[in-house]
């Protein structure tokens, strides 16, 4: 049955709440998700009360605990000849949400979101175009704050033509609006996802140019696994992933990243999918750091 591990709630950036994405996830035929909202596990409870309530058993879709985590690592650009920073995500995979600590981390990570994107706005003002930051706030619906909702205010001003057109045009890293948010290292994100006793998972290394390095450099970190099929992977980089994947013994996942078509206009829950297997390896992985 195929089973989904990336997917966004309107708890942080995803378009649908909880309940909705849950309805979408049986609807699609998926056995299991994961919700994985950037720093928050606001949704994972409603997620679970509606896949209960909604559903006989035997056609409930699985609602795994996840998290995904906003690092930063720098890297020499030998283009530009200079350091550069480069985002990258790390997910968590049944983690125990009520861990010691694990909240209040989290916590700090959202109120670094919200400095973050009225710094954004301040940059966007200066360019020419000044967003409400109420209707930021609006479009977050209490959740998690993003650069998504800010590409969204950006649409719905009419200064952009799409979510996308706002990320290549100002929100992207390096872009005009782009403000960085070091805060975490990769390092930092998978000792925080075990502090929590969960599996850490490098999301889409296709986003990240050093990936390879920095698989090995996560191994002493003792790394759980890669999202190998993830729609910015391509064949080039999934093929080397499932290289390091067996040097390294790491569960071998993947999701669609799912978050609604106001944010991914193509991106359907589903499309991509984790291989056999894959949960049970992750329950396993995370059961060591319990
Ligand atoms: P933030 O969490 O504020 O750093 O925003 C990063 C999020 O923006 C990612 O997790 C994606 O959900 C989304 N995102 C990044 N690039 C794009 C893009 N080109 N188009 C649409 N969404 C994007
Ligand atoms: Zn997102
Ligand atoms: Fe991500
Ligand atoms: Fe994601």
């Amino acid at each position: 049955m195929p089973v989904d591990l990336h997917v966004h709630t309107n708890a942080s950036d995803g378009q649908y709440p909880p309940a909705e994405v849950v309805a979408r996830a049986q609807r699609e035929g998926l056995s299991a998700i994961a919700i994985t909202d950037h720093d928050t596990t606001a949704g994972i409870a409603a997620a679970q009360h509606a896949a209960a309530v909604s559903f006989p058993p035997y056609e409930q879709p699985q609602i795994i605990p996840g998290i995904e985590l906003s690092a930063e690592d720098t890297v020499f650009d030998p283009v530009k000849g200079r350091e550069t920073s480069i985002d990258v995500h790390v997910l968590g995979y049944f983690i125990q949400i009520d861990a010691p600590g694990f909240q209040d981390a989290l916590h700090r990570f959202r109120d670094d979101r919200l400095t973050r994107a009225q710094a954004i706005l301040v940059k966007l003002a200066a360019l020419g175009m000044p967003l409400v930051w109420e209707r930021v706030l609006e479009i977050a619906q209490g959740g998690a704050v993003g650069r998504p909702h800010i590409a969204r205010a950006l649409l719905e001003a009419g200064f952009v033509e799409s979510v996308p057109d706002a990320f290549d045009r100002y929100l992207r890293a390096g872009g005009s609006a782009y403000v960085a948010r070091a805060r975490l290292s990769p390092e930092g994100a998978v000792a925080l996802i075990h502090q929590a006793g969960g599996a850490a998972v490098l999301a889409h290394p296709g986003y990240v140019p050093h990936y390879p390095r920095l698989i090995e450099r996560l191994i002493p970190s003792q790394l759980d696994g890669v999202e190998i099929w993830h729609p910015g992977n391509n064949e080039h980089v999934r093929a080397n992933l499932k290289a390091l994947a067996s040097r390294y013994n790491l569960v071998e996942t993947g999701g669609s990243d799912y978050h609604g078509e106001a944010v991914k206009p193509d991106i359907r829950m589903g499309s991509v999918t984790a291989p056999q297997g894959a949960v049970a390896a992750l329950k396993e992985r995370a059961a060591q750091f319990r």
